[in-house]
């Protein structure tokens, strides 16, 4: 039997999203305080850069506050540091997000911990993790806080349902496995979460109704993989060569034409997940301006 597969588009949602913020960001206006991101890019990866622009536009957008700091690929992590120490005490700065990876002499873990956890617009300071693990989220990390968005939008269930993540970074993975487990919110899922030790990672897709893949694999899931009526999620955004003038062009984790009359929902690459995680990075940074300027805990 063939479905009728949704695409679940991240636009929408996102704009959505935008528009729920406008009040909160007139209401900060009202007492002289514009949320502003500090965003630090180290090196010169191009996709990074291209995920900086994005942002940046989306904070212009909105008549926000974000500025750039580009360090050369050779900076140290003395020098890193020094430059969040002083973000840390700059009170235009509500948010600060540094843009991973980091080169290789910079340990990015001592840099994320160096964040203040109340400018941890990212969600990935120990101490945002272990909020969110501990059912009192402040900051949930941009991707899983934007996918739950996009569930929420179309109705997709997660309650008393079998979700598989596949990938576990504390980026994606991890936060993602520990929202939809949660009792609390859009959870009440049963997790499993597959990774390159699982040895047949098939035999759990197989069993999933929800299926979240983050493996940085392009096409990793195929048809064969999955069951009829699941609902996908792909959070992969793989740069894969070809001969267009550009040189390459971008496949998720799946083949999304592979799904289609299979599957009841998919999100498509691009255009699913990619909007939520800048539209939720906006929403962590107006989150932040209202805890530091007294109006929210
Ligand atoms: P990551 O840190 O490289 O983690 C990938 C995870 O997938 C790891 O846990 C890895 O397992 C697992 N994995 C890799 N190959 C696998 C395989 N063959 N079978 C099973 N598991 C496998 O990547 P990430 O930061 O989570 O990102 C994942 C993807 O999402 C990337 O394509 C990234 O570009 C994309 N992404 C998109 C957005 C967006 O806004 N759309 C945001 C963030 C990330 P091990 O732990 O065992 O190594």
């Amino acid at each position: 039997m063939s479905v009728d597969t949704i695409l679940l588009k991240g636009k929408p949602v996102a704009e959505a999203a935008y528009e729920r913020l406008k009040p909160r960001i007139a209401a900060l206006r009202g007492r002289n305080v514009i949320p502003g991101l500090a965003v630090v890019l180290v090196g010169d990866d191009p996709a990074s850069a291209v995920y900086v622009r994005s942002k940046t536009r989306a904070f212009q957008n909105m008549e926000l506050v974000s500025e750039t700091y580009n360090l050369p690929a050779t900076t140290t992590e003395k020098e890193l540091l020094q430059l969040i120490d002083r973000l840390n005490d700059d009170e235009h700065f509500h948010g600060i997000l540094v843009q991973l990876p980091l080169p290789s002499q910079i340990n990015s873990q001592t840099v994320l911990e160096r964040v203040l956890p109340l400018k941890d617009v990212d969600g990935f300071h120990p101490d945002s993790l272990g909020r969110l693990l501990a059912g009192e989220p402040r900051y949930i990390p941009c991707t899983p806080q934007g996918i739950l968005e996009i569930l929420n939008h179309y109705e997709i269930p997660t309650a008393r349902r079998h979700a598989v993540v596949v990938g576990r970074s504390t980026i994606v993975g991890k936060p993602m496995m520990a929202l939809l487990a949660n009792k609390w919110g859009r959870g009440n899922a049963t997790v499993t979460v597959c990774h390159t030790s699982t040895p047949d990672i098939a035999a759990h897709t197989r069993q999933a109704d929800l299926l979240i893949i983050a493996s940085g694999q392009p096409h990793l899931v195929t048809r064969e993989m999955v069951s009829e009526g699941v609902d996908i999620v792909d959070v992969g955004v793989n740069r894969v060569p070809d001969d267009s003038p550009k040189g390459y062009h971008l496949e998720g984790d799946v083949a999304t034409d592979d799904m289609l009359g299979l599957a009841h929902a998919i999100t498509p690459v691009p255009g699913g997940v990619g909007p939520m995680t800048v539209a939720m990075l906006v929403s962590n940074t107006v989150l932040a301006a209202e805890i530091s300027s007294g109006a929210a805990s």
